[in-house]
């Protein structure tokens, strides 16, 4: 029955953890998948994670299903983390919200319900972002668009180019807004473009759907990150959200995420939960349980909080740390031709680092350094025993 099924393209991200994992060298990198490693370049189990699931383990839960819409007190004290305590939407009772499967979860619904119910059948996306984006979209069943986002001369933000093209889109259309730490080029709009930009969304009427899969990540303080997504909404925007803890607990394979839509009021509110709730039902039923006790162990416990916000701290810190020295080497140290400057500037997990296909399968050849073909980098790849390596070998690849 499946002869005639074509043989599909490798994941662009995947492909090159499996490229590196069938490398022999010792001095191997592998700086494709965005996964925060510590500076032995291990995995990193947050200590406040280990101590909630020490906390769990006492308590001996069950393993019950949740229900449709998962943990409330994982969903309500994620909703607090990302609007902050003061919004007025959650003071007003007026956000629908729902656990997701992490944050590609929170994506798939929140497309179907903007399939389902959105008037625009499609969505504008930034013309470089994470690949899944486009594909979610599209069996979502949503046509993909595109605005400017991506400056080649400066490895930055067009924000002129980006801006025109919300004008020029029809009134009321979706967009998709990374919020903070911009998966790939690790540039953000600063605080002044967002304003304006949401000035723009006004007069447009358009809407907001962001993608907050890095909360903490950008500047390791999760109010600031979360900057968009609360002037938004101080602005009186219905947007939507979608959250991820995958990456600032840690809980990748844990699946931990959330969706939540502002509402005009309660009544709004819980005839979209009510949709909410039709969407998930057929397409997982209900969602995953530990990931999200172990979220909801850390969230709602002052003392688990405290120590979380300052190990998202110390993870951001060190990123930022190897963007210094990556910036000293191959600018200073190895006279690499251009201007390195960006790799400092950028922000988050990644560095886009202009490097071109060629350059990269170099560097995977002669050097056993393994990332994706657009020249995006995992900063947290990199640590104090691997960066000059990688530097040196850039270098060479750069000079040809
Ligand atoms: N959005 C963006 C921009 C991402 O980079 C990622 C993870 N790479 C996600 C969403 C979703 O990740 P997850 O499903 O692991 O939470």
């Amino acid at each position: 029955v499946w002869a005639k099924v074509p043989l599909g393209p490798r994941d662009a991200i995947l492909g090159v953890t499996e490229a590196f994992k069938a490398d022999k060298n010792p001095k191997k990198i592998n700086l494709g998948v965005g996964a925060y490693r510590d500076d032995k370049g291990k995995p990193y189990v947050l200590p406040s994670v280990q101590k909630a699931e020490q906390q769990l383990a006492k308590a001996g839960h069950d393993k019950e299903y949740l229900p449709i819409t998962g943990l409330p007190e994982f969903v309500n004290a994620a909703v607090k983390l990302a609007y902050g305590e003061n919004s007025k939407p959650l003071q007003e009772g007026r956000i629908a919200a729902t656990q997701t499967i992490s944050g590609t979860g929170a994506l798939r619904l929140g497309l179907a319900f903007l399939a389902r119910f959105f008037p625009h059948k499609s969505i504008y996306l930034p013309d470089k972002t994470w690949a899944n984006h486009a594909a979610i979209v599209k069996d979502c069943g949503l046509e993909v668009k595109h605005y400017k986002y991506y400056d080649p001369e400066t490895v930055g933000v067009a924000f002129e180019g980006f801006k025109a093209d919300v004008r020029a889109a029809p009134n009321g259309s979706a967009f998709l807004l990374h919020a903070a730490a911009f998966n790939p080029l690790g540039t953000d709009l600063t605080k002044e473009q967002w304003a304006e930009l949401c000035e723009i969304f006004k007069e447009k009427q358009h809407f907001a759907f962001f993608d907050m899969a890095y909360q903490g990540f950008a500047s390791g303080i999760f109010e600031d990150d979360a900057f968009p997504v609360r002037h938004f909404v101080e602005q009186g925007f219905p947007i939507a959200l979608c959250q991820s803890f995958a990456k600032n607990m840690g809980l990748y394979g844990e699946r931990v995420g959330a969706f939540s839509l502002v509402c005009a009021d309660k009544d709004e509110k819980a005839r979209v939960d009510s949709q909410l709730k039709i969407l998930i039902r057929p397409m997982y039923s209900n969602p995953p349980v530990h990931g999200a006790r172990l979220a909801a162990q850390i969230l709602n416990s002052p003392e688990l909080y405290k120590d979380w916000k300052v190990e998202v701290k110390g993870m951001a810190d060190r990123i930022i740390a190897m963007r210094e020295a990556l910036y000293d080497l191959l600018q200073n140290k190895y006279k690499t031709p251009g201007d390195w400057s960006h790799v400092k500037k950028q922000i988050g997990m990644f560095s886009y680092t202009g490097l071109k296909p060629e350059q990269v399968d170099a560097l995977a050849t002669h050097a056993s350094i393994y990332l994706t073909r657009d020249g995006r980098i995992s900063m947290a790849g990199l640590n104090s025993s691997n960066i000059e390596y990688f530097a040196e070998n850039v270098s060479k690849a750069v000079k040809g």
